[in-house]
């Protein structure tokens, strides 16, 4: 007990009232404590401090005990333990208790119906509903949410016909979040408007919708109406899935604004949101903002650790992120799995191969966690990294599990380095077996043969493309200045300021040329003349929004670019020359990983 509760129990006993609020806090410890110096212990006292067991993970046995000790326990008792065996799993224990309960109400079916479906129990959740005597609204909303929730939508809007009244928001948020998760957003938003009335729960399950179904732009919309409108008050939920819908659109602008707005509020305090906004800034490109915020945290979880480590690591500052996970062990913070996720990745950037092994080897036996196929994808890159491509093939082959699609492509790309034709076969035919229709791997393959002067290789590959009928998803890149968004296609015609851009990029063309560059023509298109090769080059969108970027921001400020492919060979070369005649530094997003261009090098060390 501590010292301020024992003179608290001095001065005044506590009573169940107290137990309950520290339960309602999610404080156990000081449950236990209240129930402790409760003098006159009534059922309800009891069932207060079990409610509590009930929400916390792993505590079934002192929860059983303690019911052990209720006199007289009622209906309540053996409904929040029958919930504590449902939430720590155990099945069997939850079935002979409701079987062995001397009286049961509705609430106590209920538990049988959700804890059931919850633990994947979905058809004798449905026997055990329609066995009930009496059924409410909540037995309703548990089932269509259990339908909801295995994805069998027709099923779930079946039952959702069937149940009475229909003027609980649950029952419709659960169609609602099922269509979303299902990715049917438009049969989702049907069920949204025609809601008699919505909640809070209701809004954030469309925000959250949008962001997973990647309508992100419609989520910040729906968000400014909630705000705007005053419709009702966002909480930590519904500004985690709005900053979320930030970083998928890369966009610090709306991501700023949302902070700013957080600001004001008590819920900016709140580990989740903090964590939230940490994340954003780091997936927007802006770690300086994400590493004052982080500095900030009244208390930081090992989300929010992980949130920062990972920032670093992906953004090449591997040293960092090393040194940030160091300093969780001064904290007494416990890495999980998704730490050394981020400290792999941290040694990938730094090239510190050994270490990360070591590392690898200290998550299972120190730690005691299981390599996952996360990290068995790291290991592999730092072990192609590292020139070790045998080691990686082997760990590849030995693995438990099937090696992740990004495995074989940075395989992919460390044969091209080190001109490994056997392995790049191997890579390759892996990739275009999972994705016989995307072009990539095919792209690589042919580079590959190409630069050992394998032609009969290369038409190979051409043909084999052919064949599988493979669609090349256009590329664009966009840049974000002064909070618009700029897009730029492959050889633009639509931007207003193009002749502008193009006088730049000839200008830096010139420029890099003096410094040896040579346009790699394995990166253009192959059936067009020589000349028009070169030009078509300097057209690619990357460098369009690199242009642009530099004639419409101040000399000396940071260009963020994000492309939704990968990024192209050439338009990585010419961006480390730019960062050097620019004397500017350059973020380059595109879906495999962050390029941050310095001083002529880029931090991914030409492995991508
Ligand atoms: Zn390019
Ligand atoms: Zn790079």
């Amino acid at each position: 007990m501590t010292l301020r509760s024992s003179l608290l129990a001095v001065a005044r006993p506590l009573t169940t009232a107290a137990v309950a609020a520290a339960v309602r806090r999610g404080d156990l410890a000081g449950a236990v404590e209240a129930f402790a110096s409760t003098p006159r212990k009534t059922a309800a006292t009891y069932n207060c401090l079990l409610a509590g067991y009930a929400r916390a993970p792993g505590r079934l046995a002192d929860a059983r005990h303690l019911f052990d000790r209720i006199p007289h326990p009622d209906v309540v008792s053996y409904n929040t333990l029958l919930s504590c065996h449902f939430a720590n799993g155990d099945v069997d224990g939850a079935r002979r208790l409701f079987s062995a309960m001397p009286v049961k109400d509705v609430a106590s079916w209920n538990t049988m119906v959700s804890g059931l479906s919850k633990n994947g129990a979905l058809e004798e959740a449905k026997a055990v509903f329609m066995a009930m005597p009496v059924r409410n609204a909540v037995s309703w909303n548990a089932m269509v949410a259990a339908l909801a929730c295995s994805g069998d939508m027709g099923a779930a809007e079946e039952w959702f016909r069937n149940a009475p009244g229909k003027e609980d928001a649950v029952l419709w948020t659960a169609m609602v979040s099922g269509y979303m998760d299902a990715g049917n957003v438009q049969k989702a938003m049907e069920f949204f408007e025609a809601m008699p009335m919505r909640n809070l729960v209701s809004w954030n399950a469309v925000v959250a919708g949008y962001v997973k179904n990647s309508h992100a732009g419609h989520a910040l919309r729906v968000f400014k109406t909630m705000v705007e409108d005053a419709v009702v008050q966002p909480n930590a939920s519904t500004l985690s899935s709005v900053l979320l819908g930030c970083s998928n659109l890369s966009s610090l602008g709306f991501g700023r604004q949302i902070h700013q707005w957080c600001m004001k509020l008590p819920l900016s305090r709140s580990v989740t949101v903090g964590t939230s906004l940490v994340s954003m800034y780091c997936k927007c490109g802006n770690l300086d903002d994400a590493c004052k915020l982080f500095d900030e945290m009244h208390t930081k979880d090992i989300v929010a650790w992980n949130a920062m480590i990972s920032g670093y690591a992906q953004h090449g500052n591997g040293g960092k992120a090393i040194k940030l996970f160091e300093k969780t062990k001064d904290e007494g913070v416990v890495p999980n799995w998704i730490t050394f996720v981020a400290v792999l990745t941290a040694c990938i950037h730094t090239g510190l191969c050994d270490f990360g092994i070591q590392i690898f080897q200290t998550m299972q036996e120190v730690y005691g966690i299981e390599p996952r196929v996360d990290h068995y994808s790291c290991m592999v890159d730092l072990l192609c990294r590292a020139g070790q491509l045998e080691r990686a093939v082997d760990m590849m082959r030995s693995m438990p599990f099937e090696p992740h699609p990004s495995a074989y492509g940075t395989l992919l790309a460390a044969c091209r380095v080190y001109k490994n034709l056997e392995f790049a076969e191997f890579a390759a035919g892996k990739l275009i077996e999972q994705h016989p229709q995307s072009a990539g791997a095919y792209v690589q393959l042919a580079n590959i043969y190409a630069v050992a002067n394998r032609w009969a290789d290369v038409s190979r590959v051409r043909r084999w493309m052919k064949d599988n009928v493979v669609v090349k998803t256009p590329g664009y890149s966009w840049i974000e200045i002064k909070g618009i968004r700029h897009e730029f296609r492959s050889n633009d015609r639509l931007h207003p300021q193009l002749h502008l851009i193009h006088e730049k990029l000839d200008k830096l063309e010139e420029l890099m040329k003096a410094m040896g560059y040579v346009p790699d023509l394995d990166f253009a298109l192959h059936d067009v003349e020589e000349s028009l090769k070169v030009q078509m080059l300097m057209r690619h969108s990357e460098k369009l929004a690199i242009a642009f970027g530099l004639i419409s921001s101040p000399p000396g400020t940071t260009l963020r670019i994000f492309k939704n492919l990968r990024v192209c060979g050439d338009c990585h070369n010419a961006a480390k020359l730019i960062t050097k005649i620019e004397d500017r530094e350059i973020i380059l997003r595109d879906t495999t990983r962050f390029h941050n261009f310095r001083g002529g090098h880029c931090s991914c060390g030409d492995y991508w």
